[in-house]
């Protein structure tokens, strides 16, 4: 039986080949219609069942092997572009992981029984894939969910936190603004005090909390009272409840607002919700083992990073992990032209590969010690 290490090595050519056309033809979320075919096509040459029929995603696909009873790894590949940015997030990197790991784990099913599944998560930029594969059960059939993403620094956990967006439309009475003024309501003076309001209430939030507004329609004439206001505010905190309490309280003030205007509030979510990372505490060991295997061992614990992804949403309904591994220069910061060089230069090919071992590792072992699965459930049930 060959080891991962050599599996990996067997299939550097068809990583490596994924990486690129990704890397040379970004597609950004929603549109990735020619990843998901190069994935297709690569997959099926591996003897992977491919399910490219997602409800709500046409560039989602679930691709799966099995040996029958046994422990479900699942593997998650991303692989949008940003808008007029190419890859400068490296999910070119995070597919072609995906990829090889999925498939030298699917070699080990000739030994282990078990099953593996790589989700192919469009549209992680804006958080829409992996809600809408959690919505079709898909993530159901693993027991566990692993990724990997390219950094400019390396750590085994992070916070992710929980993110949730509104539109706020505000709707008063139009009226003519100088022969008739006390006619209207102004919608505008809504959406304005709604803006203080908030800023004020900064003042008492709890430290990393964030709520971004913009103003996104504010009347069309000057001479008529606006009988129409929107923004759009998005909210931001890693603690579930203090998250919670605090987009409650948000939404009350634009109601009262509203109300003190004589206005109505219309609110509406633009965005599926974001929900904080629940890093699995065993599946973290079991990488983190591999990976000073492979050796890497510049790594912390945990970072506070302030980010999201729907990666989150993925680890509050299957135990997952989503360590960031360095695989770019330490200046090249995500969402930059530095960190898009960067996504395909020598390094972050050489991670790549590693990468691929060590989510395979981690697979391996489970695939080996099934009993594993038991201990990961209990963790995840414990927090
Ligand atoms: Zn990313």
């Amino acid at each position: 039986m060959k080891n991962i290490q050599q599996i990996i090595e067997s299939k550097k050519e068809k990583i490596l080949e994924l990486e690129k056309f990704l890397y040379n033809n970004p597609e950004i979320e929603m549109e990735e219609f020619r990843a998901k075919e190069k994935f297709t096509e690569l997959l099926l040459s591996e003897g992977f069942d491919v399910d490219g029929d997602i409800e709500g995603l046409p560039t989602a696909f679930v691709a799966h092997k099995s040996s029958g009873e046994g422990p479900s790894i699942g593997i998650v590949a991303e692989y949008d572009a940003l808008p007029g940015m190419g890859h400068a997030c490296g999910h070119n990197l995070i597919g072609a992981i995906g990829f090889g790991a999925a498939t030298a784990l699917g070699e080990l099913l000739e030994e282990y029984r078990g099953s593996v599944y790589l989700f192919g998560t469009p549209a992680e930029e804006t958080g829409r894939g992996k809600p809408g594969l959690l919505a079709g059960g898909y993530f159901k059939k693993a027991d566990i969910a692993m990724m990997v993403h390219p950094m400019n620094f390396s750590a085994l956990a992070s916070d992710l936190v929980n993110l949730e967006g509104y539109d706020v439309t505000f709707r008063g009475k139009a009226s003519h603004a100088a022969a008739a003024p006390e006619g209207g309501i102004n919608a505008l003076d809504a959406a304005v005090s709604f803006y203080s309001a908030v800023g004020l209430l900064r003042q008492q939030m709890k430290d990393g909390s964030r709520v971004q507004m913009i103003i996104t329609g504010g009347g069309s004439a000057v001479n008529v009272i606006p009988d129409r206001a929107s923004l759009r505010v998005e909210i931001r905190h890693r603690e579930i409840k203090y998250f919670r309490s605090l987009v409650e309280k948000i939404l009350r003030v634009a109601r009262s607002t509203a109300e003190a205007m004589g206005c109505t509030a219309e609110i509406e979510m633009f965005e599926p919700p974001i929900c904080c990372m629940k890093n699995n505490n065993v599946l973290v060991g079991l990488f983190k083992k591999r990976l000073v295997e492979a050796g890497i061992g510049e790594f912390q614990e945990y970072v506070e990073t302030g980010g999201c992804s729907d990666m989150g949403n993925v680890s509050q309904e299957v135990p997952a992990i989503h360590p960031w591994i360095r695989m770019v220069r330490p200046s090249s910061d995500a969402h930059t032209s530095d960190f898009l060089r960067d996504a395909d230069a020598p390094l972050a090919i050489e991670r790549m590969y590693k990468m691929a071992c060590c989510l395979a590792g981690v697979g391996e072992e489970i695939l080996k010690s099934p009993q594993l699965v038991e201990k990961i459930k209990e963790d995840f049930r414990s927090h």
